[in-house]
């Protein structure tokens, strides 16, 4: 998608050689006008799928469900994380490993919010080595709902995640794939 790797170019900081640092307009300050884009580009490519909940997770890809939930006429639902011995039992939960902060959470999601009436969009702002997606693929199949794909804002492609979940089977539809980013001179995928 043009607009998000123009932005990326523009104003992307490449830190320690494989952080993408987008924090002027997706992960501190955020662009609600380029947020309504990606949430209709997704929609466009996700029209026939019959969405009925967004699902994300805490806190980078709120922003970004709640707007395309918006597009998409349904609700938005985001999987917390939460210390440890404080776990619910009304609630679906599952670890996962975090690519920034190097550490494993738990992260749940109330069993009132996922149901197997829901067809699931999963959404978040970047896909590197898959593990946010396993962790809330994993919630939606514990909820017997449906998963009908996977929208990413930025995939970094030189990582394991997209082509393994691709490999599954699963829809996954990033709208900028980074190839390279080597000496911080970024390569974008034509097709995305
Ligand atoms: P994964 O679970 O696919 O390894 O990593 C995806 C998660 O880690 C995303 O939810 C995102 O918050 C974070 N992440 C991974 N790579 C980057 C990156 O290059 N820049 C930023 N800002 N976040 C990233």
């Amino acid at each position: 998608m043009k607009l998000l790797e123009d932005r990326i170019r523009t104003e992307g900081t490449v830190k320690n050689g494989v952080i993408l640092k987008v924090d002027s307009f997706l992960n501190h300050q955020m662009d609600a006008e380029l947020f309504r884009a990606m949430a209709k580009e997704w929609k466009r490519r996700f029209a026939d799928a019959g969405v009925n909940k967004i699902l994300t997770i805490e806190a980078s890809g709120i922003g970004l469900a709640c707007i395309a939930a918006e597009e998409f006429g349904c609700r938005a639902v985001f999987a917390k994380k939460i210390a440890g011995n404080n776990m619910d039992t009304d609630v679906y939960s599952t670890k996962i490993m975090s690519f920034t902060k190097g550490k494993v959470f738990d992260v749940v999601i109330s069993k009132r919010f996922l149901t197997p009436e829901d067809r699931v969009l999963i959404l978040d702002d970047f896909l590197a080595n898959g593990c946010a997606l396993q962790g809330l693929m994993d919630l939606v199949k514990q909820s017997g709902a449906t998963l009908v794909g996977c929208g990413i804002a930025i995939e970094k492609g030189f990582q394991e995640g997209g082509k393994r979940i691709r490999e599954e089977g699963v829809r996954l539809e990033s709208l900028a794939i980074i190839d390279s980013m080597e000496g911080g001179n970024l390569v974008f995928r034509e097709e995305a």
